[in-house]
């Protein structure tokens, strides 16, 4: 087959570019090129601008390797080789979308630090393969909103919702109502390193414990929001807001060996699971070519190698973080801006070792239950009004950490 060389690249925005995810969609753009190559109609792929948080030597090491010239930091200014701009500051990666107006965003960035970047990029109407899934939690009626408003899709890359998405057809994007034969998305979890432990042991878990996980590989926030189960937490947030689900139509299993993704099942008692190695090269590639498909270098897994595929229940009493997500779901208003704060800070301090690890579920279930009334009627739901609700929950919860627990230490086994 022949290449048709006159088609136009892709044009690329990599928010996040040094981090798991960022490195990883390098690697899928590298791919996609080499493809590009010989195969028609496979798209090809420039990436016109990178953003990071402060690692700068690193952001300039990838710049200068894939020959990327419009950069950002969000801090620790640092000096540019000549003919590289590079923007610094709070919407350094905000100016960087407006700047270059790509094709595509694919945002990166971990936290909701990633939040006013993705708004940006669907307000110009961009289309935003999105990983950063608390900017979903804590802004998921503005994000779809505005996505709306300006006719951008968003492209789920976190492997539950691409999986989701893909057995729906890749129907249904934000916006679009779910099929009526849908009666339930289900999301699974692999359980992370304490899915057999006790809850004594899990409440004294370490850093080092928490960062050590059995099939994933990713930074540090998401690796120890899935020891706790707060990343599924955040991600039954994200498919509410991504499919317009209801509480009710949203549950979680945990499948420890992480190969199958999703499963949507139907009114009239089927039901469709996906399955994939556990590895993001899979939905980054599905949101960076789509709607093109293209062969991955990823094997699929062996049916024969599997042997069994278990499901478990979650545990609520040892991992309250899914009755938490419920809630705040049924909840609404910006509640969603309260839970990921007070996680994020909660997170925080566990890194520096300020709190146990079995604080971080109350810490955030204590902010929330305090500040969600009096955002829960809040009729802003721009940037402003998110910010203000996640800088409270966020000074409260750090409050919360530097104060003593007062909840017995010694926890129900
Ligand atoms: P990471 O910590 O490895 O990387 C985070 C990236 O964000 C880095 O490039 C960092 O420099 C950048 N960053 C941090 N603060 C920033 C700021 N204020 N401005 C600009 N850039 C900033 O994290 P990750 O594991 O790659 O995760 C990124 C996002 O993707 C998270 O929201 C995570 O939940 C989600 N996600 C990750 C995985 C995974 O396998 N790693 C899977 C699904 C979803
Ligand atoms: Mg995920």
């Amino acid at each position: 087959m022949h290449r048709i060389d006159d088609t136009p690249a892709r044009r690329l925005v990599i928010l996040g570019a040094t981090g798991s995810i960022g490195r990883q969609a390098l690697r899928v753009v590298e791919h996609l090129n080499e493809r590009a190559r010989s195969i028609e109609n496979a798209p090809r792929i420039e990436i016109v601008g990178m953003s990071a948080g402060s690692s700068a030597s690193d952001l300039l090491e990838l710049s200068s390797h894939h020959g990327v010239e419009d950069l950002a930091l969000h801090t620790h200014d640092t000096k540019a080789p000549d003919g590289v701009r590079l923007r610094v500051g709070e919407d350094a990666s905000t100016q960087l979308v407006r700047d270059t107006h790509p094709d595509l965003v694919l945002g990166a960035i971990v936290g909701m630090a990633g939040l006013p970047s993705v708004v940006g990029a669907l307000q110009l109407g961009i289309d935003v393969a999105l990983a950063n899934k608390e900017s979903l939690v804590a802004g998921g009626a503005l994000v779809t909103r505005t996505a709306n408003e300006h006719n951008a899709r968003l492209i789920p890359i976190d492997s539950e919702h691409a999986a989701l998405w893909q057995c729906l057809g890749r129907y249904s994007l934000p916006g679009t109502a779910l099929p009526e034969n849908v009666r339930r998305l289900i999301i699974t979890a692999s359980g992370g390193p304490f899915r057999t432990w006790d809850a004594q042991r899990i409440h004294d878990a370490t850093p080092e414990d928490a960062l050590n996980h059995p099939t994933w590989s990713m930074g540090p926030k998401n690796t120890i929001d899935s020891a706790s189960l707060m990343n599924k937490a955040l991600e039954l947030i994200e498919a509410h807001w991504l499919f317009g689900a209801p509480s009710e139509m949203l549950d979680v299993y945990v499948q420890p060996d992480s190969i199958a993704h999703a499963i949507v099942q139907h009114r009239d008692a089927s039901s469709i699971m996906q399955y994939a190695s556990p590895t993001m090269l899979v939905p980054i590639q599905q949101a960076i070519a789509f709607p093109h498909v293209v062969d991955s270098p990823v094997e699929s897994p062996d049916l024969s190698d599997l042997g069994s595929l278990r499901f478990e229940r979650v545990d609520d009493a040892r991992f309250p973080a899914i009755a938490l997500a419920h809630e705040v779901i049924r909840t609404g208003g910006l509640s969603g801006a309260i839970f990921n704060a007070s996680n994020e800070a909660a997170v925080d301090a566990f890194r520096r070792r300020s709190i146990p690890f079995g604080r971080i579920s109350r810490v955030v279930g204590d902010t929330l239950e305090e500040l969600a009334p009096r955002y829960q009627s809040a009729d802003r739901y721009d940037l402003c009004a998110i910010l203000e609700a996640s800088d409270h929950a966020r000074a409260r919860a750090w409050e919360r950490c530097a104060s003593p627990d007062k909840t017995p230490t010694t926890v129900r086994p």
